[in-house]
């Protein structure tokens, strides 16, 4: 159970605003989806024979007897919105989401049962340009968040027709070393060997290296598409390195892959993974539409931020110290006054001494802590102390006290 405590998220809001602002920036609409769906959903979009579909679903039944389970990606979900609401047919729509997704792993660092992502997809256009534009908004955006050290990959898997024939070629050659394929590989080898070449285990390393290459097997047209993929991401001075063994962990992906990895983030690299699944619409019930997304893994790139300097972002900027039981209704009332002011105020309750009441005032991250003891009531009065300058404090009258915090705080 992976909780996010309060410092923790203001650095998620900080991530998710500017993504918020990068995205719009490109004309991506955000939509929202339940984080369940029926089964049998997932089952044929990912992929019955994948390892998400296989062994880490959240999936139980309801009193209907109606088998479901808890979204492991949005695609899929994103997909049947788009379908339902009659938004995909004949129409270039461009969205995003985010929120949790559930897989059953074992957990450990970077990899969560409950984990968040921010995903787009953007249907209707089949060429490489959209492709291209989904990458340059993932530079734009690592840009804006100060996050180097990314390096891209890309791929084509082409059509599936050309899959299947690479499927056999690949097949024979891992046969040829059978005796050395690790349990999850000899699994994989008669339902989706395309899989193996996914595999992080270092011993299969060797075996994946040898392994034929899917790009001998491309069709005319999506070996053109990688071309103009490849020209049109040189042209805008994009690095990026071709791997040939990038397959996706989705059955629904079709020619363009790509995924953006971190060597800061150990074993769990990968920050950003997508492509196109040009027939995913059709698959799940909808008129064709050539689609292409991709999705980023919030904790993973969460740990690539550089840590914020300074107060959280919404610290309060005022601490109102109440002295004394007579004290607390004119408090609140201060305090109200304030936020009317548009001021972050954090109001003392529950009592306690003057010095307990500072020393919380400080740890609050407010700037000024005011002090309102009876003294000062009966002055409609209120004592200013400012908390990040030297000692000594001020007397400032009610009616004033607003201005005069907005004047310093500016
Ligand atoms: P991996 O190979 O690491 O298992 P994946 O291929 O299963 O990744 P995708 O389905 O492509 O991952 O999801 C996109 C991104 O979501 C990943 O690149 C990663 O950042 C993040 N992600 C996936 N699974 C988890 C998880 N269990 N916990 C945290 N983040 C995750
Ligand atoms: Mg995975």
């Amino acid at each position: 159970m992976n909780d996010l405590l309060p410092d923790a998220v203001e650095r998620w809001q900080r991530i998710e605003g500017v993504a918020r602002a990068v995205l719009a920036a490109y004309g991506y609409r955000e939509i929202r989806f339940p984080v369940v769906e029926k089964t049998e959903l997932f089952a044929r979009s990912i992929g019955s024979l994948t390892d998400i579909v296989e062994k880490e679903m959240y999936t139980f039944e309801d009193s209907n007897h109606e088998s479901l389970t808890l979204r492991p990606e949005g695609t899929a979900g994103c997909v049947r919105a788009g379908i339902e609401n009659g938004l995909l047919h004949n129409q270039v729509q461009r969205f995003w989401y985010g929120g949790p997704m559930f897989r059953h792993e074992r957990p450990q660092k970077g990899r969560y049962r409950q984990f968040h992502q921010i995903g787009v997809e953007a249907f209707g256009m089949e060429g490489p340009d959209v492709d291209v534009e989904q990458i340059l908004m993932c530079v734009r955006l690592w840009r804006a968040l100060g996050v180097d050290g990314l390096t891209l990959q890309i791929n084509s898997l082409g059509t599936p027709a050309a899959r299947a024939a690479y499927r056999k070629v690949l097949v024979r050659y891992l046969e040829t070393r059978r005796a050395e394929l690790d349990a999850d590989s000899l699994r994989r080898l008669d339902k989706n060997p395309l899989r193996i070449l996914d595999s992080k285990n270092p011993a299969m390393q060797d075996v994946i290296a040898g392994a034929p290459e899917l790009a001998a097997h491309l069709d005319d047209e999506s070996r053109a598409h990688f071309a103009q993929l490849r020209a049109l991401l040189d042209g805008a001075g994009v690095r990026y390195e071709v791997n040939p063994r990038l397959v996706r962990g989705l059955d629904y992906y079709t020619r363009t892959v790509f995924e953006w990895a971190s060597e800061r983030l150990g074993a769990q690299s990968a920050v950003c993974a997508g492509g196109r699944y040009d027939g995913l619409v059709e698959l799940l019930g909808g008129r064709p539409a050539p689609a292409a997304g991709f999705a980023l893994g919030l904790e993973r790139l969460v740990e690539l931020l550089s840590p914020p300097a300074g107060a959280p972002a919404n610290a309060p900027q005022v601490y109102l110290a109440l002295i004394g039981t007579s004290v607390v209704e004119p408090g609140l009332k201060l305090a109200e006054s304030l936020r009317d002011l548009g001021l972050r105020v954090e109001c003392n309750c529950g009592g306690g001494s003057l010095t307990a009441q500072i020393k919380r005032a400080d740890r609050s991250g407010a700037r000024f802590a005011l002090l309102l003891g009876q003294e000062e009531h009966e002055q409609h009065a209120v004592a200013v102390k400012d908390l990040r300058a030297g000692a000594g404090q001020e007397l400032v009258g009610l009616a004033a006290v607003g201005d005069y915090l907005r004047r310093k705080l500016a």
